[in-house]
């Protein structure tokens, strides 16, 4: 028996699907699989009147033992105490849905006037009207939330809704860092609060344990009831995003302590991306074996016995990586619709802290998550991880295969609603989906990532419509003509236009990514590009955009051959690499003295007069927050730029 376990804290509306496809994979070849989403159960369990009691009680002990000073804010938050104590858990029943009554009290801006965070009615009913009373609360509701985690930061500074240790996590060079973390005392056992009744009954936990703070506790008590109901032999651990890795391990170290004998598996996109160079050992104190790439078959070999596939392990004092280039997997056609099965879906909750409908989406509803095909059919994006398996691994098969898998999720489930979590869906498959939800007479709702191409004609976009596409999101990237060739993205702007035109005239909204840093764009070009998108959102073309600083990456074209984006690498002058041993990139940095022990990912790069980017940070997110609030169109692009 095998327990994913999904670490604190990823969304809250739906479950990440890491452990829904690896779960519905081993139950349908006979392997006796549970699953768990910890942050799920942990938020559940957190805001809860007792324990956010417990919280607020931490709190100000520590402001009494002059640990603490609190700012304005945090002081009227905690002197409201009761008023977030009283309707937490009525909030939490609303934002799961189990009581949509509440709407009509929580939607009246009256009834928050104890809390901070508070829109004016003007604002409100600009975003929502004077009838969206459900979405109204829910965005009310959301705000009182994030009250609530500014004063649990107060007793655990990695705490955010979506994201654990995140910073932390970012940027590991070894493995230090977590380790000092995971040894860290809590800071109820520095206060001694052992002495209530409540507490004392979980010393005996608590020591066991380790060092966790309050809401490590939290978490470890409810993984450790998972597991004695469970009892399972081996632990997986999913680790999507550097947010959810302390969490996992803190999972991992709990497992060590208290269950001798069970193993212990981490893989997840984390690791894919970021571990496959670690010659740092610290991890191994608290997992068995890591697994890259897709997990179906190396999981199933490490429970099943064989050789091992794509795993890293300790052997002889130092990390040894099993068949890493071996790309042997299950074929995308052979594999069973992700289950839900084992995870509790009326613990989801919305949670909408802003009144852009696209924006929503991702923490709004609940999305059955599945994908459409393995990898993307382009590849080719010099930015892009294309060198990684779960992008530039292209695999389709038959569409009834998944519309068979949409009807067994919605049976299963009773969602109708699908999030296609590819990288970017096919257009060809799209027209074919399409036409087999269609034809089937299914009424479904889904959204997809897609890339911009220019077979989205209005014929395509209007059978999408029909068949219950919502909303697209896809890289338009740089907006600049120059630029867009140079990243090799395979559209123009003018196609990449005509396209959101076709997908916008039939009622799908468009969210686009948007890059700035580019090697060699300039300050000109960024403005252009600004300019580009403003008048993609005035003609409304666009219903949301989102700026990234370009990160150069060891897995993308730019980062293995920086010299075709007219960039070079920093290690060029301290290592003395030729620019011939660049083309074999990756088995020169790994040789490299200069290599990282634990995470590696971007690679320090250097571009002759680079504009300095920092400054344009905020004004691009400022001025692309008033576009989508369709206001600022008159203001000249260079204003927004301090
Ligand atoms: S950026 Fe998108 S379209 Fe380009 S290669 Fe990556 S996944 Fe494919």
């Amino acid at each position: 028996m095998i327990l994913f376990v999904l670490p604190p804290l990823t969304q809250l509306n739906t479950p990440y699907p890491s452990i829904t496809h690896l779960t519905g994979y081993l139950r349908s070849r006979g392997i006796e699989a549970e699953q768990m989403d910890l942050g799920i159960e942990l938020i559940n369990r957190l805001f809860t009147r007792v324990e956010l009691g417990r919280v607020f009680d931490l709190v100000e002990a520590r402001v009494e033992a002059r640990e603490l000073k609190l700012n304005k804010t945090l002081r009227i938050i905690v002197s409201n105490r009761h008023f977030y104590e009283r309707n937490v858990e009525a909030v939490m029943k609303f934002l799961s849905g189990r009581d949509l009554q509440l709407a009509n009290r929580f939607s009246d801006v009256r009834f928050w006037e104890d809390m901070h965070r508070l829109p004016d009615e003007e604002e409100l009913e600009w975003a929502f009207g004077t009838s969206g009373k459900v979405d109204r609360a829910k965005y009310l509701c959301s705000l009182f939330l994030k009250n609530i985690v500014d004063v649990v930061q107060l007793v655990d500074e990695h705490f955010q809704l979506i994201r654990y240790a995140e910073k932390l996590c970012t940027y590991l060079t070894t493995f230090e860092p977590i380790e000092e973390e995971l040894e860290k005392m809590s800071l109820t056992e520095k206060l001694s609060l052992t002495e209530s009744t409540e507490l004392t009954e979980k010393a005996s936990l608590r020591l066991a344990l380790g060092n966790g703070n309050m809401i490590e506790e939290l978490m470890l008590e409810i993984f450790e009831t998972k597991m004695q109901e469970v009892k399972p032999d081996w632990v997986g651990i999913s680790v999507p995003f550097p947010g959810n890795l302390l969490a996992g391990l803190k999972c991992a170290k709990y497992v060590k302590a208290k269950y001798e004998g069970v193993k212990i598996v981490m893989g997840g996109g984390y690791v894919n991306t970021e571990l496959r160079q670690m010659t740092d050992t610290g991890i191994f104190k608290y997992v068995d074996y890591i697994t890259f790439d897709d997990g179906e078959l190396p999981i199933r070999r490490l429970i099943e016995g064989g050789e091992l596939l794509r795993t890293a392990y300790l052997k002889d004092g130092k990390v040894e990586f099993a068949q890493m280039d071996v790309q042997e997997n299950e074929k995308f056609g052979d594999l069973p619709a992700p289950t839900m099965r084992g995870l509790d879906l009326g613990k989801y909750i919305d949670f909408v802290d802003t009144t852009n409908p696209m924006h929503r989406l991702w923490s709004d509803g609940r999305w059955n998550k599945m994908m459409l095909a393995h990898g993307c059919y382009w590849a080719k994006c010099a930015f892009c991880d294309t060198c990684l398996d779960y992008i530039g691994r292209f695999e389709a098969c038959d569409v009834k295969i998944i519309v068979d898998r949409m009807e067994t999720m919605i049976a299963e489930t009773g969602n109708t609603g699908f999030h296609f979590v590819d990288e970017a869906a096919p257009p060809a498959l799209l027209r074919k989906l399409a036409e087999e939800i269609l034809e089937r007479k299914l009424v479904v709702t889904y959204w997809t990532n897609v890339r911009f191409d220019k077979t989205y004609t209005a014929e395509l976009c209007y059978l999408l419509a029909r068949s219950g596409c919502i909303a697209v999101s896809g890289g338009l990237e740089v907006a600049s003509p120059r630029v867009l060739k140079l990243i090799n993205k395979g559209v123009t702007i003018e196609s990449a236009t005509e396209c959101m035109r076709n997908l916008s005239a039939n009622g799908i909204m468009v969210h686009t990514y948007l890059m700035y840093g580019f090697p060699t764009q300039t300050e000109k070009e960024l403005y252009d590009s600004l300019g580009r998108v403003r008048d993609l959102f005035a003609e409304g073309l666009i219903q949301s955009a989102f700026w990234h600083r370009y990160a150069m990456t060891c897995h993308s074209p730019s980062g293995r051959n920086p010299e075709s984006v007219g960039a070079r690498h920093v290690l060029l002058h301290t290592e003395d690499l030729s620019l011939t041993e660049f083309t074999e990139f990756t088995e020169k940095a790994m040789a490299s003295p200069a290599l990282n022990p634990f995470a590696n990912n971007e690679i320090p790069f250097e571009v002759d007069n680079e504009p300095d980017w920092d400054r344009f940070t905020e004004g691009l997110n400022v001025a692309t927050y008033n576009y989508m609030r369709q206001t600022g169109f008159d203001v000249p692009l260079k204003r927004w730029f301090k």
